[in-house]
């Protein structure tokens, strides 16, 4: 591997650093994103200023409207956004949803989605887990029965990250209960305003609201809006979900934690001095600047191996998944910790206006206490950890 640096990668980081300081609102710059996704208004603001410029589809080919960026383009382009505290995009239909409509919608799917999908007017969420399937997926139950030239979707749907928020659901379903259990499954896009739908909210340990149950009453879906043929729906999950363990590691999340880290070790004091002056703090501190070396060095290695479908490529990316999210939870503890009392400060959603007189240090300590609680669930979303060292065993040692 050639780890030296790449002069035309960094003209396409000053690019798009000039962009996020020409283009990125200031009232939308920096605003607690909280969880998974932004709010909303801010979402589809950011993605129609993104469209306008032809970055409305960073991870998606060219010939499907993409920017056709290599894999390390888009690290960049996601660090640089992250550090300019730029609206995320909807992940959903850019990263698992988008790459499915491109490779196995029909011409008639991908011309009726794509373009709101780009312009962000319709926003997607992804209903996979069931009680009882979440790692067992190919267990799940939700049915779906033909009835002429619909299907009629009936059970119960969880943990559905901004179901309350989305347009669109891309779901898993039962279409055959005879067939062997990856084989009876059919993968179906559903508008949430159908009839028969019901959201109702979980409020979750970082007390926010982003996770749903769904229920599915009788729900009439147009056998149109199946992707591939019925009972391909596991193919294209597989292929779903091996786009997803690629990008969880979450680099730029882990470098905006360090950021904030170096800030308040320069900001806060303890003991007499700052932070940073006490060696067991600095040495901690130098402990995760390594850590979070060793991380970007193997999403450099994972992201030169994008066409390897070796078992050592798909372990890398298990290892990256395991090792990506115990740092976010150990990095956004370390936060919490150094900021002493008011990291203990709970806080109302982190997207509530701040509040009209902040006490000092409030606006440091909004939302990471909510953030580092956030991140007990980076270890089970996209594939359990557990799940995870049995793949990279399974890959690795032929198991
Ligand atoms: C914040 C958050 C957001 C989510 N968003 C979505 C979403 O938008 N859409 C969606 O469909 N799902 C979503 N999920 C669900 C997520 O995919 C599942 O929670 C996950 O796959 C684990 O499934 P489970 O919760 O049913 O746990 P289970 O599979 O029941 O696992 C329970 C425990 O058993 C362990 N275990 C299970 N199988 C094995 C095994 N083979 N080997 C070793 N240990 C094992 C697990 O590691 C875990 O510790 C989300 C989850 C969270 C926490």
């Amino acid at each position: 591997m050639d780890f030296q640096p790449d002069p035309g990668l960094d003209a396409f980081r000053k690019e798009v650093r000039a962009f996020l300081r020409e283009s990125l609102p200031a009232d939308l710059a920096g605003k607690p994103v909280g969880s998974v996704r932004s709010v909303r208004a801010d979402l589809v603001r950011w993605q129609r200023i993104l469209n306008e410029r032809g970055w409305g589809a960073p991870y998606w080919p060219k010939q499907h409207e993409g920017t056709g960026w290599s894999v390390m383009q888009r690290l960049v382009f996601d660090e640089e956004c992250v550090a300019a505290g730029a609206p995320t995009q909807d992940g959903f239909a850019h990263k698992l949803f988008g790459p499915v409509l491109n490779e196995f919608g029909s011409p008639e799917q991908q011309a009726l989605h794509r373009p709101l999908i780009l312009s962000g007017e319709r926003l997607w969420c992804q209903g996979f887990s069931e009680p009882g399937s979440g790692s067992d997926l190919a267990s799940l139950s939700t049915r779906a029965e033909r009835d002429g030239d619909h299907y009629i979707v009936n059970g119960q749907k969880i943990w559905t990250s901004y179901a309350h928020e989305s347009d669109w659901i891309f779901l898993l379903v039962r279409t055959n209960a005879d067939a062997k259990k990856q084989a009876g499954i059919s993968f179906l896009l559903v508008d949430m305003a159908t009839p028969g739908i019901t959201v109702r909210p979980i409020r979750s340990i970082d007390d926010c609201h982003h996770l749903n149950e769904t229920f599915f009453d009788n729900v009439r879906v147009p056998v149109a809006n199946r992707i591939g043929e019925e009972g391909e729906g596991w193919k294209i999950t597989k292929f779903l979900l091996n786009n997803e363990h690629a990008t969880a590691a979450d680099l730029p999340i882990l470098r905006r934690f360090l950021a904030q880290i170096r800030s308040l070790a320069r900001s806060e004091h303890s003991g007499g001095g700052l932070l940073i002056e006490q060696p067991e703090f600095a040495q901690k501190l130098a402990r995760f600047e390594a850590e979070v070396s060793a991380i970007a060095t193997m999403v450099t290695r994972v992201a030169a191996m994008e066409e390897d479908h070796s078992p050592a490529a798909h372990a890398m990316g298990s290892i990256l998944k395991v090792r990506g999210t115990e740092l976010q939870q150990r990095l956004s503890e370390f936060i919490v910790e150094a900021l002493g009392d008011y990291g203990a400060v709970a806080y109302p959603e982190p997207h509530d206006p701040a509040l009209g007189e902040p006490l000092p240090h409030q606006h440091a300590g909004r939302g990471k206490a909510n953030e580092m609680f956030f991140r007990r669930a980076s270890t089970i979303y996209g594939g359990t950890s557990e799940v995870q060292r049995g793949i990279i065993a399974k890959m690795l040692f032929q198991l």
